[in-house]
């Protein structure tokens, strides 16, 4: 086909030259960063605020408190209810005790809360953002400080376009240095997990602390003023993944917040009418008053529909509610509720919700079950751990009178605060016995004595006649380990070699 009788509209060379150099120009002109228009949050009271008050009273009272609580472990142990004791290598939460062998625990701890977060989000949209997140909680707290020393919205705004003076300097001194207090008591009850509380305290007022931990109280003074101070709603939008990867969890039957437009449009000032007029006709509920923009603490417009930036706080609900009480319109202008739903109230529908659906069953199922293996692991966890390593080299040897003879090395971990004496046993290799190295008495069984909350560790021959092996150049042998009163019990399989024959 010649190549110029095609029906295609061709574009001459210096025209598509112009365009691309027109695009270009246009792409140039973009900005790559946008500048941040701060957000200037206004107080609200209603029925959602009351229930964040109560969540960040919550989560800020258990977060410094926690290290303070005690719990009796016995004399061996330590006796604060929550501690992670990395020189111990240990995990202590209440009653429950966390070897470095048994991390699967919190493995399967972060597991069930991922799920289980899966699962609210699905129902209920971003709960964890909007009351629970310790961004949100932290970032809460600082907006509280700052709107009893600056003032609220307005008085804000205009604090920051006025000049400087004595007045504006000494609030903004008094903002930030009430921020860094707050930022220095996060870090403080952060490293009070690592160690005794009541001691560590005086330690860190005295200069007596490790540097590790000023360095740790250091870092956490800065990432809490940084984020909860200054970023606030930046690290909501723009650090955090969660926003991005969440709506994979949400479908149109997950409660949101939504704004009713089918009934809100055309939005306008109230104006007056004339007497007997109804001030509604035509017109819909939304009074344009910009409460719940102002609400935000993102400050984005959920009349614009669904977006990233909402946190699902509800802050514009009571805002929105307040409103409306005020105007004397039905409440629930913004309101949580599904997108499902709303298409239905739009269409003069009954409203239907489903909370029982394939994702919200798929979720729960691995909660179930992932739940059920953690408490069976937990509920079935022993006292005592044995673990068996044989020698490599040699592999085994060949002693005079012709025996076999194989060397292991036993671990014995005594999880008690007591210190306990075990009984070792070998099974599976005919006439088998046991000798300690170091002390050449062979027998049946041996004596292992492991402090408490300690490894034992004991490096023992096992030797046994070559005709009792029956040809087989590895044998299985089973260590058994019984301790006396409470101490429990642990088995072992490993094997037992002799030359092939
Ligand atoms: S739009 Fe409403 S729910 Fe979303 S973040 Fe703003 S105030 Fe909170
Ligand atoms: S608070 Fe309610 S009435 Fe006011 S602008 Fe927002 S949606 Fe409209």
């Amino acid at each position: 086909m010649d190549g110029g009788s095609t029906s295609e509209t061709r574009v001459p060379p210096s025209v598509a030259v112009d365009e691309a150099v027109s695009t270009k120009v246009q792409i140039a002109a973009q900005p790559l960063y946008a500048s941040r228009i701060k957000v200037h949050p206004k107080s609200v009271s209603g029925f959602y605020r009351t229930i964040k008050w109560a969540v960040l009273g919550f989560c800020l009272s258990v977060y410094y408190l926690a290290p303070w609580l005690r719990w009796d472990r016995g004399p061996n142990a330590p006796d604060q209810a929550i501690l992670i004791d990395m020189p111990g290598r240990k995990a202590y939460f209440f009653m429950i005790e966390i070897w470095p062998q048994e991390v699967y625990f919190l493995t399967g701890l972060l597991v069930i809360a991922a799920i289980v977060l899966f699962l609210v989000t699905s129902l209920f949209g971003r709960l964890w953002c909007g009351y629970a997140c310790p961004q949100t909680v932290w970032t809460d707290l600082f907006m509280l400080v700052e709107r009893w020393i600056e003032g609220d919205r307005n008085a804000r705004i205009k604090l920051d376009a006025a000049p400087n003076s004595v007045s504006k300097i000494a609030k903004r001194t008094a903002k930030h240095a009430s921020w860094l207090a707050i930022a220095a008591a996060t870090g403080g009850a952060w490293v009070l997990y690592f160690g005794d509380a009541p001691t560590l305290i005086g330690e860190i007022f005295t200069g007596r602390a490790s540097v590790t931990e000023y360095f740790f109280i250091g870092l956490f003074t800065a990432t809490t003023y940084t984020l909860a101070g200054l970023a606030r709603e930046q690290v909501c939008t723009y650090m955090c993944p969660w926003p991005r990867f969440q709506s994979a969890m949400l479908d149109d039957q997950s409660y949101v917040v939504t704004y009713e437009a089918w009934r809100g449009e055309p939005r306008g000032k109230l104006a007056k009418k004339a007497e007997g007029a109804d001030p509604w006709a035509g017109r819909g509920d939304c009074v344009d008053c910009n409460s719940c923009v102002a609400t935000c603490p993102t400050g984005i417009d959920i009349r614009d529909g669904q977006q990233l930036e909402c946190i699902g706080c509800g802050l514009c609900v009571d805002a929105c509610d307040a409103v409306m009480a005020k105007v004397n319109r039905p409440l629930g202008l913004i309101r949580f509720d599904t997108l499902a739903n709303q298409q239905a109230r739009a269409c003069g529908a009954p409203a239907t919700h489903k909370f029982v659906r394939p994702r919200t069953i798929l979720y729960a199922s691995v909660l179930a079950v992932v739940g059920s293996v953690m408490l069976a692991a937990l509920l079935l966890r022993t006292t005592v751990e044995m673990n068996v390593l044989r020698d490599r080299n040699p592999l085994f040897s060949t002693l005079v009178d012709g025996r076999i003879r194989n060397a292991y090395t036993i671990h014995v971990l005594n999880k008690t605060h007591a210190e306990q004496v075990y009984t070792l046993r070998a099974a599976g290799v005919p006439g088998a016995v046991l000798t300690a190295i170091g002390d050449d008495t062979p027998g049946d069984t041996l004596r292992i004595v492991a402090k408490p909350d300690s490894v034992a560790n004991s490096r023992i021959f096992v030797t046994a006649p070559l005709a009792g092996l029956r040809g087989d150049a590895s044998t299985k042998i089973e260590f058994r380990l019984d301790g006396a009163s409470g101490g429990g019990r642990a088995e072992y399989r490993s094997v037992f070699l002799a030359p092939g024959r």
